[in-house]
């Protein structure tokens, strides 16, 4: 229908336009018809104590099934909605869904703690932690089986109130877990700073084990770090036995990935809770 208006026209279709540019507004419109259509749900993942197999945790993590483009990666989504805002709104979504399955959980005898990706824009939101509490206080989910999953650019501005506003969430109860730790700007500073409880190793360190050397450096330096400084640590993207292995030996105490399971729907992840033993994991006092 844009094309219609033609060669030299006001509207916004230029034939100089490339189809990457042209797909992705038309992606970014898809994204927006998605969530009011029943498009998007939210799958969990477990978090796996390493050496038991109890069930700790869960991430929630989104999905998008498009009639058009078929099942999208967050991959690609996720950072067309920060771009543009839309995040603030699939993020209070996530939040929301999520919370209630977790509510039910704990219901079913089966109480792991949930696990939620919060982007920057979302976590900047002048309302968030009021907007948060006011969720957890509604659906009845204290706060302490909530953590969020945060990475260090939501520093990049404001840094003293945000160092703030991660505290007021601490002395709430919410668990604090850097996300993707090892890439991007990770400063060690912050962890002295900052009342983090978790640190997730990014799967670009996890996917050399057990043989690369300097995988096994890096993963192993955080895990001893972590330790010492009383920090949890996750490590995420976990594919094979010997990975586990490897991360067993270096003292790494949780794991997430397809070894254990993907992001499962949320009642084929109930399911799965019923099936397994769960260890509910106190937080580490920061
Ligand atoms: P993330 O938070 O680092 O999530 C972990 C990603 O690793 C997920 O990808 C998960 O499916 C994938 N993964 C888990 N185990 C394995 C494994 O063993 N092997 C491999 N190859 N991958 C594994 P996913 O679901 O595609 O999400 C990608 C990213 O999108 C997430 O990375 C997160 O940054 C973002 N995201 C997803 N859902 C949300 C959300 O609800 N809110 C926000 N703000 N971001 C989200
Ligand atoms: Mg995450
Ligand atoms: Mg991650
Ligand atoms: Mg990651």
């Amino acid at each position: 229908r844009v094309k219609e208006r033609g060669r030299g026209a006001y509207g916004f279709y230029q034939p100089q336009m490339n189809a990457g540019l042209l797909s992705h507004m038309q992606l970014e419109h898809a994204m927006r018809q998605a969530l009011p259509h029943g498009r998007m749900a939210v799958h969990y993942q477990p978090l796996v104590c390493i050496d038991t197999g109890c069930i700790v945790g869960a991430e929630a993590l989104l999905r998008w099934n498009d009639p058009e483009f078929g099942a999208v990666s967050p991959t690609v989504f996720i950072p067309l909605a920060e771009e543009s805002g839309y995040i603030v709104t699939l993020g209070a979504w996530v939040l929301e869904q999520s919370v209630r399955e977790a509510v039910q959980w704990m219901r079913a005898g089966r109480p792991v703690r949930l696990s939620v990706n919060v982007s920057a824009l979302e976590f900047r939101q002048p309302d968030f932690v009021e907007r948060l509490m006011r969720l957890l206080e509604a659906e009845g989910l204290p706060p302490a089986w909530l953590e969020l999953e945060i990475t260090e650019t939501i520093l990049l501005q404001d840094a003293q109130e945000m160092a703030q506003r991660l505290g007021a969430l601490a002395a709430l109860g919410v668990g604090l877990v850097l996300d993707d730790f090892g890439t991007g700007y990770s400063s060690l500073a912050y962890l002295k700073k900052l009342p983090i409880h978790k640190l997730k190793i990014d799967q670009s360190f996890v996917r050399g084990l057990p043989d690369d050397e300097g995988d096994r450096a890096i993963v192993s330096a955080i895990v001893s770090m972590g330790q010492a400084l009383g920090i949890d640590v996750i490590a995420e993207g976990v594919e094979t036995e010997a990975q586990r292995a490897a991360l067993i030996g270096m003292h790494c105490q949780q794991y997430q990935g397809y070894l254990c399971a993907p992001a499962l729907e949320a009642g084929a992840f109930r399911a799965f809770l019923a099936q397994r033993q769960v260890k509910a994991l106190p937080l580490l006092p920061r």
